[in-house]
């Protein structure tokens, strides 16, 4: 599993990292992006949940 976070659509709510912080952190822009290229097995329920609770769907997970 990858995760990407499209920055057009992150409005910096700070959710998805609070949930998964092994899995997303903050770029230089204040936005959140996946600091993992594929999302380890331990991370992927985490992972799966910030996509779910992102409120602009910015998370686009494949
Ligand atoms: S949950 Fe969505 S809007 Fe909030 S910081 Fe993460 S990607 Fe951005």
């Amino acid at each position: 599993m990858k995760v990407s976070v499209d920055p057009e659509r992150c409005i910096s709510c700070g959710l998805c990292i609070s949930l998964c912080p092994d899995v997303f952190d903050w770029n230089d822009d204040d936005k959140a992006y996946a600091i993992v290229d594929a999302v380890p097995a331990d991370q992927q329920e985490c992972a799966h949940e910030a996509v779910e609770s992102c409120p602009t769907e910015a998370i686009r997970a494949e």
